[in-house]
C-alpha cells in the first residue's frame, strides 16, 4: 500500500541520512557489537551533520524542525541498514523533548550546543534495582541543601549509562507531603557520581547499557529540570512520544525480517523447488505480509497524529505494544524460514531476532502498556 506520511523534504532527508550512516555506521558495526560501545567519534560526526537534536533552535546549534516524521526515517534507516541506532532514539525521540522543551535559558546554553553537537551524550535514569514497572516506588532520594540537592540512590539499565555527559535521574524530593519527585541533571564528573561495569546483555550489544550510583552527589538545584516535584508528571508526559518511538522501530524491523525472508524463499531450493513455490510457505508468507502491511498503516498514522498533537497515551501504549508483539512473532517465523542458517551470527535475521526482545520489555512492558490502554477502555476516555 502506498504511504502518504512522507514528503519529498523527508525522502531527501533519508536519502541522506542513509548515505551517512553507509559510510559512518555501516563499517563499525562488527567492532561496535564486540566492544559494547558506539564510538564518541561517531556522535559527533552525526552531530556536525546535524542528525542530533535538530529539534533545537538554531542558536543552539539545531535546525529548529519539530517534526517527529524526521525522527522516524531516521528509525526505519537504522533498521534497514542493520547499524546501532539507539543513540538516536534515545536522543533525538526520549531526551529532546525533555532538553529543549523543559529547560530553563540557562540550562538550554549550558546543555543544547553540546547536544547538538554530539560532545554531550544525554542518558535518562529512571529504573532502580528494586523497581521498574512501578516507579511511584523508586528509592532514589534528593535531599534540598541550601543551593544544593543531595542524591543518593542506585539506577539501572541505562542505556548511554557508561558514555553518559549528562545523566537525567529520577529521585524523590519529598514535595507534596513526600510524594514528590524531581529531575535532576547530573554532570559527568560530579563528585559521588559512579558507573559500574557494563552489564552483558543477550541482545543490542553495540548499545552501552550500565548501572549507576549516586552517593552523596551534591547536584546544583539549577539543575532541577522541569518543575520541582513533578518529575514524575513530566516523565509520564512524554511516554508517548517514547512509546511511538518503539513501535516505528518494530515496524520497520519487521519490514526487514519479512524482505530478508523473502529473498531467501526466492533464492533457497528444496526438494526441486524453490522455497516460495510450496504452497505451505506461500500462506506463511502471506500472513506475514498482510500483518506487518496493517502494522504500518497503524503506526504511519500514529506518527502522524503524534505531529497533529492529538496522539494519546492509550494510542502509543496500544502501538507499542502490539507491534513489539508482532515484530519478536514476524522476525522468529522469519527466521525459522531460513533454517540453520536463521541461527548463525552471519545471517542479519538472527541478530534482528535477539537485539528484537527487549522490545516487549523497555518503555514499559507490555503488560503495562496493556494496562494504560486497559484502563482508559474501562473509563470510557
Ligand atoms: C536494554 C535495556 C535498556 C534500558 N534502558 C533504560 C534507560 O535508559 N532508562 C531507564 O530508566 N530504564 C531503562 N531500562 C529499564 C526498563 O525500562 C525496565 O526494565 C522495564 O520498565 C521493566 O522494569 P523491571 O525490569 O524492573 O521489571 P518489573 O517491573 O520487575 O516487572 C517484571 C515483570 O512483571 C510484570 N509486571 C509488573 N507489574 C505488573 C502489573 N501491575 N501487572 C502485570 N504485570 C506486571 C512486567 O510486565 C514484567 O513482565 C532498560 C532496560 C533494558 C533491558
Amino acid at each position: 500500500m502506498r504511504r502518504t506520511l512522507y514528503d519529498t523534504e523527508h525522502d531527501d532527508f533519508r536519502s541522506a541520512f542513509r548515505r551517512f550512516l553507509e559510510r559512518e555506521a555501516v563499517p563499525h558495526t562488527e567492532r561496535w557489537e564486540e566492544s559494547g560501545l558506539v564510538d564518541r567519534s561517531f556522535f559527533e560526526a552525526a552531530g556536525r551533520a546535524g542528525f542530533l537534536g535538530f529539534e533545537a533552535p538554531e542558536e543552539f546549534g539545531g535546525l529548529g524542525i519539530a517534526d517527529f516524521r524526521y525522527n522516524a526515517v531516521m528509525a526505519e534507516e537504522t533498521v534497514a541498514t542493520g547499524t546501532a541506532g539507539d543513540g538516536f532514539t534515545l536522543g533525538n525521540d526520549i531526551l529532546a523533548p525533555y532538553l529543549i522543551g523543559l529547560t530553563t535559558p540557562d540550562q538550554r546554553e549550558r546543555w543544547l550546543p553540546g547536544f547538538t553537537a554530539g560532545t554531550l551524550i544525554p542518558a535518562i535514569a529512571m529504573t532502580e534495582p528494586g523497581t521498574g514497572s512501578d516507579l511511584q516506588a523508586i528509592r532514589t532520594t534528593a535531599r534540598r541543601e541550601g543551593g544544593e540537592y543531595v542524591l543518593d540512590g542506585t539506577k539501572t539499565f541505562i542505556t548511554n549509562g557508561a558514555q553518559a555527559d549528562l545523566v537525567l535521574v529520577l529521585a524523590r524530593t519529598g514535595e507534596r507531603d513526600g510524594r514528590g519527585m524531581s529531575l535532576l541533571a547530573v554532570e559527568a564528573g560530579t563528585p559521588g557520581f559512579t558507573r559500574g561495569s557494563p552489564l552483558h546483555k543477550i541482545g543490542r550489544k553495540a548499545q552501552d547499557t550500565a548501572e549507576l550510583f549516586f552517593d552523596g552527589c551534591r547536584v546544583p538545584a539549577g539543575n532541577v529540570v522541569g518543575e520541582p516535584g513533578a518529575g514524575l508528571r513530566v516523565v509520564l508526559g512524554n511516554l508517548p512520544r517514547e512509546r511511538l518511538s518503539m513501535a516505528v522501530l518494530a515496524v520497520a524491523a519487521a519490514e526487514r525480517a519479512l524482505a530478508l525472508a523473502l529473498a531467501h524463499c526466492r533464492d533457497r531450493t528444496t526438494f526441486g523447488v524453490p522455497l516460495g513455490a510450496h504452497q505451505a510457505i506461500r500462506f506463511e508468507l502471506a500472513d506475514l505480509h498482510t500483518q506487518v502491511g496493517v502494522a504500518r498503516v497503524y503506526v504511519d498514522r500514529c506518527v502522524q497524529a503524534l505531529v497533529d498533537g492529538e496522539l494519546t497515551a492509550e494510542e502509543a501504549a496500544g502501538a507499542k505494544y502490539w507491534t513489539t508483539d508482532l515484530q519478536c512473532s514476524v522476525i522468529d517465523r522469519c527466521l525459522q524460514l531460513f533454517g540453520g542458517y536463521g541461527y548463525m551470527e552471519e545471517y542479519p535475521i538472527a541478530r534482528m531476532w535477539r537485539d528484537a526482545r527487549v522490545q516487549r520489555i523497555y518503555g514499559g512492558t507490555n503488560e503495562i502498556m496493556k494496562e494504560v490502554v486497559g484502563r482508559a477502555v474501562v473509563a470510557g476516555d
